[in-house]
C-alpha cells in the first residue's frame, strides 16, 4: 500500500488535484484479473496512453502513432510515470495549464495475462514486473478493439527511470491483422461512445 503510493509521487507532483478532474489515486485495489487500458490523449501531441496494471499501480507508456494489429510495424512507446488504479477509467478533460492539459478518452480496455517467462511463481505480478525492468515483456490483451499477443522491448535507456524508449509490437498470432487499422477506424471510447469532437473543453 505504501508502495503504491510512492510509485505515484511523480505522478502526483505533477498535478493540482484542486484544478485536475483527474483521480489522485487512494491506493491499490486488489483483483484478480489484471487490467489493461489505452487512452487516447490530445495533449500538446496526440498520442495513446498504455497502460498494464502491474503490482498495484497502472505501468505507463505514451504510444505516439498508437497500437497496430500489423506485426510489422513497430510503434515507439515512451515510458510514463505510473499512474494509480483508479485513472483506468478516467475520461474527461484536463484543464489548460495543468500537466497533460487536453481531452482523455478511454480508447479500449479489458484485461491481459503475461505471456512472459516464469522462473517459478506462475501468475504473479512479479514475472511482469522483472520483465519490464529486464526491458522485454509480452502480454495477451482481452480488450473490445486489441486482442491476441503484444510485446514491449526497450530500446533506449531514459536518463532518468521514466522516460525510456520502447518499441510496441503485435506478436504474429491469430489476432494479428495488417489490415485492420483500429486507430483510424475505430476512434470512439469503448465507454462512453464518445470521440474526441464529443468532449467540450469545459467539460470533465
Ligand atoms: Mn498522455
Amino acid at each position: 500500500m505504501s508502495k503504491s503510493r510512492k510509485e505515484l509521487d511523480a505522478y502526483r507532483k505533477a498535478r493540482d488535484f484542486r484544478k485536475t478532474p483527474e483521480p489522485r489515486g487512494a491506493g491499490s485495489r486488489s483483483k484478480p484479473s489484471r487490467r489493461f487500458v489505452i487512452q487516447l490523449h490530445d495533449a500538446s501531441t496526440l498520442h495513446y496512453d498504455f497502460r498494464l496494471e502491474v503490482g498495484g499501480v497502472l505501468k505507463s507508456w505514451a504510444v505516439p502513432k498508437g497500437p497496430s494489429t500489423d506485426p510489422r510495424e513497430k510503434r515507439l512507446a515512451i515510458a510514463t510515470e505510473d499512474h494509480p488504479l483508479e485513472y483506468a477509467e478516467f475520461e474527461g478533460v484536463i484543464p489548460e495549464g495543468e500537466y497533460g492539459a487536453g481531452k482523455v478518452l478511454v480508447w479500449d480496455t479489458g484485461t491481459y495475462r503475461s505471456l512472459s517467462r516464469d522462473p517459478g511463481e506462475s501468475g504473479s505480478g512479479e514475472t511482469m514486473k522483472s520483465a519490464i525492468e529486464d526491458g522485454h515483456v509480452s502480454f495477451w490483451l482481452d480488450g473490445k478493439k486489441l486482442q491476441g499477443g503484444f510485446a514491449l522491448t526497450r530500446i533506449r535507456k531514459g536518463r532518468d527511470k521514466g522516460s525510456s524508449e520502447w518499441l510496441l509490437v503485435k506478436m504474429d498470432d491469430e489476432k494479428a491483422d495488417a489490415r485492420r487499422n483500429p486507430t483510424s477506424t475505430e476512434p470512439a471510447s469503448v465507454l462512453s461512445g464518445r470521440e474526441l469532437s464529443d468532449l467540450e473543453s469545459n467539460d470533465s
